[in-house]
């Protein structure tokens, strides 16, 4: 299955919004992630975060300073 806007047939990229970012039309509600989808996907990027945060890789630690 592929994520496209209904109506101006534009792929959706987030599917965490409930419009397309390009017409602005509602997205019915098969293309989008439930909350609790979202929710999951909340706390794997906080928890992703914060290990990359913990445990910075040198290379670009030293290229950022
Ligand atoms: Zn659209």
């Amino acid at each position: 299955m592929d994520f496209k806007c209904p109506k101006c047939q534009s792929p959706i990229y987030s599917r965490r919004h409930k419009k397309c970012g390009q017409c602005g039309a509602e997205l019915p509600p098969e293309l989008l992630l439930t909350s609790e989808q979202v929710k999951a996907m909340d706390v794997q990027l906080e928890q992703e975060d914060k290990r990359r945060r913990e445990f910075p890789l040198p290379d670009t630690s030293s290229s950022v300073l």
